[in-house]
């Protein structure tokens, strides 16, 4: 029953967020129900029942929610992608371009051996940027991505197309225009 919840309508769109024409989608809503929490995680979790999962990596900040609760779901450990400089132990680093400037996201140097099976997992997928830096993190640790997993996906904007490309295959739950 909990996978026919609508998911859509459990997101909120705040207009002018962060700045003037965009439309931000909060996911606060959908998390912050009980159904739309589980259902959500339910369907992130679906096409993976059977791909031998080793890890899930989470990116900063609410992939660490959804990531978690994957991760637990396929009996495996989670790995934090975070925003350069908040990782205790010895990181290695991948920059990637933003509208205006570069930003950096890191991963623990000793995060994932060799050959492991992750899944990446965030709440958004959009230009597909910060996925793709994620994946080239996962790819020096020599990790073996199997996919990546999004709440939303905005297509318009060609993220799982430019992941495509770099061979990673893309599972998005609910779309927006
Ligand atoms: P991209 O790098 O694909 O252009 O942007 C995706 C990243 O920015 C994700 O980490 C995502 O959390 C965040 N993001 C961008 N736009 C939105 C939005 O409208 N809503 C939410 N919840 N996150 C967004």
């Amino acid at each position: 029953a909990d996978v026919d919840v609508d998911l859509k309508s459990l997101v909120r769109t705040i207009p002018d967020y962060p700045k003037p024409g965009i439309m931000f989608r909060d996911i606060t809503t959908l998390i912050g129900d009980a159904s739309g929490l589980r259902s959500a995680v339910e369907r992130l979790v679906e096409p993976y029942r059977d791909s031998n999962i080793q890890a899930v990596a989470g990116i900063e900040a609410r992939g660490f929610i959804l990531g978690g609760a994957v991760a637990e779901k396929l009996n495996c450990g989670f790995i934090p992608i975070r925003k350069k400089g908040k990782l205790p132990y010895t990181a290695i680093g991948q920059d990637y371009e933003l509208e205006y400037g570069i930003d950096v996201i890191e991963i623990h140097e000793d995060a994932l051996a060799a050959g492991e099976r992750v899944l990446l997992i965030d709440d958004l997928i959009a230009t597909g940027g910060t996925a793709e830096a994620a994946a080239k993190l996962l790819r020096k640790l020599d990790a073996n991505l199997v996919g990546a997993a999004f709440v939303i996906d905005l297509p318009d904007l060609g993220g799982c197309a430019r992941l495509a490309s770099l061979g990673v295959k893309c599972h998005t739950l609910i779309a927006f225009e």
